[in-house]
């Protein structure tokens, strides 16, 4: 159904114009995802989120798609040459970045090992270094495109958690130092 002024009169409001639903109106009906949060938290950098909303909306120039619109000679991974360089391979199934992904699992469950369970700030960690991957991840299949040289996965996971890390103690620069959050930051700094 239309919404807004239709036909000389306000749909969305059978009692006309309100400040109120001329701002649902501007906002418009957006589908809610999911996974939004994986997107979006106060802890990413301003960079981060746009690169996570184009993968989950499959939107980058990937050379699966540039393939079919003839821009590109060949659709393999630009880093494996083994398969077909789909977002889904190149974020979770090529062997190069699940690699780098279980590194970094090894490397949080042994840094949160130990430490208090449900603490959102556990949260906000794993939510961090899954941005900073697909990043990261983004950011090296772009530059191996260019030089045609990728680096070995342990040195994306050493930038990574130094990343994190970096961030993970600007976030908690308020806590006290003897607190729970504060000690995670410890763990983290200490297992690299
Ligand atoms: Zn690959």
């Amino acid at each position: 159904m239309a919404m807004g002024y239709v036909g000389d009169q306000w749909t969305l409001d059978v009692k006309g114009y309100t400040v109120k639903t001329g701002y649902q109106l501007l906002q418009g009906q957006h589908p809610h995802v999911q996974w939004y949060k994986e997107v979006w938290d106060s802890w990413f950098l301003p960079k981060h989120p746009i690169i996570g909303w184009m993968i989950k909306q499959e939107a980058l120039n990937l050379r699966d798609k540039l393939h079919r619109l003839n821009i590109c000679g060949s659709n393999m991974c630009v880093i494996c040459e083994k398969e077909p360089e789909t977002h889904q391979h190149l974020f979770t199934q090529c062997e190069y970045s699940r690699t780098v992904v279980l590194l970094l699992d090894d490397w949080l469950s042994s840094a949160l090992n130990g430490t208090v369970q449900g603490l959102p700030t556990r949260k906000n960690i794993c939510r961090l270094v899954q941005i900073t991957t697909w990043y990261t991840l983004w950011k090296e299949r772009n530059s191996c495109r260019l030089d045609l040289v990728v680096r070995r996965p342990e040195s994306l996971v050493k930038d990574i958690q130094r990343f994190v890390c970096m961030r993970v103690k600007m976030m908690l620069q308020e806590q006290w130092p003897a607190s729970n959050e504060y000690s995670i930051w410890l763990r983290l700094r200490d297992t690299i």
